[in-house]
Formats: C-alpha cells, sequence, structure tokens
C-alpha cells in the first residue's frame, strides 16, 4: 500500500502557512572571498552568541524564537563541489517545507543559494542589505566571486526584484550593471528604505555584515565606514512587509573581530531576522 503524500506546509507560490519553520543551515564556505578568508568559521560563533545566557529569545517586537525555528548544523563540503552542495542542501529543505537561513560564509554562497529557491519560486523578490552592490560582471577574472553573485541571480533571472540598501561603493561599472538588471538601490545616502521593502510575494534576504558601519560590526573582511548603525538595520528589518521565505546571514569574519562583539550583533540581526519570518509566516 502506498503511503499518503506528506502535507505541503509550503505550495512555492508565496503562500507560506504556519506550518513552515525556519530552520538554520551553516554554510562553513570562504573560498570566493577575494581579500580575506575566515568568514568560513562564522557559523558556530553565531550559534553561540545566539544562544548566550547574556541575552534572551524575545524579539524587539515581542515573539518568543526560542523552538520556532529548527537548526539542521553545518553543509559538509569541499571546495569544488561547493556550489553544488549548497545548491542541494538548501532545495532539500525547501522541499521539507522550511524556510532555509544559511549562516555564512562568504557572500558567494547567496548564488547557489537562490538557484535553489529559484527552482521552486518563479517571483522571487530579493532585498539586499550590504555595503557593497556585489555586481561585478566578474572580479580579478573570477565569476563566481563573492563581488559577483548579485549578476549571476539576476543575469539568469532568478529573482524577479532586487533591492539593494545600504551601498556606498558602488562603482561605474556596478552602476551600470544596476540599470541594465532594473535593481531598485537605496544607496546609504538614501536611508530609510522601508517604501522599498515591501512585497505582495515571496521575500529572500541577504543580509551582509559590512552594511553596518564597521564601528558597530568590525569583524568582517571588508571594513566599509559610513555605514548602517545596529538600530538602524534593526529598523530596515522590522520594516519588511512581506512573507519572507528565506534569508541569509553573510560576511561576518571571525578573524577580524574584536572580543566577539560582531559575532553578538550578528546574533541579534539574526534574532530579529527569525522574529520577522515569523510574525509574517
Ligand atoms: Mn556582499
Ligand atoms: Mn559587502
Amino acid at each position: 500500500m502506498e503511503s499518503p503524500a506528506p502535507e505541503k506546509p509550503c505550495d512555492y507560490h508565496g503562500r507560506v502557512s504556519k506550518l513552515s519553520i525556519p530552520v538554520l543551515l551553516g554554510i562553513p564556505f570562504d573560498g570566493q572571498s577575494s581579500y580575506l578568508r575566515g568568514t568560513g568559521d562564522a557559523p558556530g560563533k553565531i550559534r553561540q552568541a545566539l544562544r548566550s545566557d547574556a541575552s534572551n529569545t524575545w524579539t524587539e517586537l515581542g515573539t518568543d524564537i526560542a523552538g520556532a525555528y529548527e537548526d539542521a548544523g553545518d553543509l559538509k563540503l569541499d571546495e569544488k563541489n561547493a556550489f553544488s552542495a549548497i545548491e542541494s542542501g538548501i532545495g532539500s529543505l525547501l522541499d521539507a517545507g522550511k524556510r532555509p537561513v544559511s549562516l555564512g560564509g562568504d557572500h558567494s554562497i547567496t548564488f547557489p543559494i537562490v538557484k535553489a529557491f529559484a527552482k521552486r519560486y518563479t517571483d522571487l523578490t530579493i532585498f539586499h542589505f550590504d555595503a557593497h552592490p556585489d555586481l561585478y560582471d566578474e572580479f580579478e577574472g573570477n565569476r563566481l566571486s563573492h563581488a559577483c553573485p548579485f549578476a549571476r541571480i539576476m543575469e539568469a533571472g532568478l529573482a524577479k526584484r532586487l533591492v539593494q540598501v545600504g551601498i556606498r561603493t558602488a562603482t561605474g561599472h556596478q552602476r551600470e550593471q544596476a540599470e541594465r538588471f532594473g535593481v531598485e538601490v537605496v544607496d546609504m545616502l538614501n536611508l530609510p528604505a522601508s517604501d522599498k521593502l515591501i512585497s505582495s510575494g515571496p521575500v529572500y534576504v541577504s543580509f551582509d555584515m559590512d552594511v553596518l558601519d564597521p564601528a558597530f560590526a568590525p569583524g568582517v573582511s571588508h571594513r566599509e565606514p559610513g555605514g548602517m548603525s545596529v538600530r538602524q538595520a534593526i529598523s530596515n528589518l522590522h520594516a519588511i512587509d512581506a512573507t519572507v521565505v528565506g534569508a541569509d546571514l553573510v560576511e561576518y569574519n571571525p578573524v577580524q573581530d574584536v572580543a566577539g562583539l560582531t559575532a553578538t550583533v550578528a546574533a541579534k540581526i539574526l534574532k530579529e531576522l527569525l522574529g520577522r519570518m515569523l510574525e509574517r509566516g
């Protein structure tokens, strides 16, 4: 006798039921970082900070995240086949009806992650927080660099909309790329971004820790002054008016951190992001 088909908690068309639980997945990969290695050690440190007794499990908006998310551990990766392993790891979590929240890793991982999402969501919107547009066609001859993921995503048509928030390093080339791909850019100069952070369809959030000012988050590979305060970042996350079907938190680099401060900030961002997913899921 055939066993009954499993209940589908998520129909892949933007309607996500309450059963769709966020699940953490560590992606210990820094093989496409152009300047410094070290982000591969981030996932464990972020988890440790999230679970620290120094704080509690309640978000600022009044959601208790304790027991409201799962943890799938870290992906086992070898550098050669990392991207296909990331795509299939995320794909399995999506097929199990979950909402993957990846802990990176350098920002190159967002390309294979979004590939997995795009196979299941045809109308994905991405909200991308970053000091950098990451839209280079190639960087130092490398098209898979952490400086390029959003060029790959947009040229493959994997997202219907890309909204970039907190940008403050765009080159002429990257501005042309943004125009070519129809990217909606809210430069750091023009915050807040609340009127852009709205979608009636499914949303993926990609949060690069260097969107924060290095005074708040020194533990990143590319420190870019003039960035968001933690308060501004949280306000922008709270402003998201959409169903968030997945997310990543990338570019935390423990090698550059000072007394674990940035790990604490990453955990705070993660908590508020999980809260937003649960409140709107
Ligand atoms: Mn980035
Ligand atoms: Mn960046």
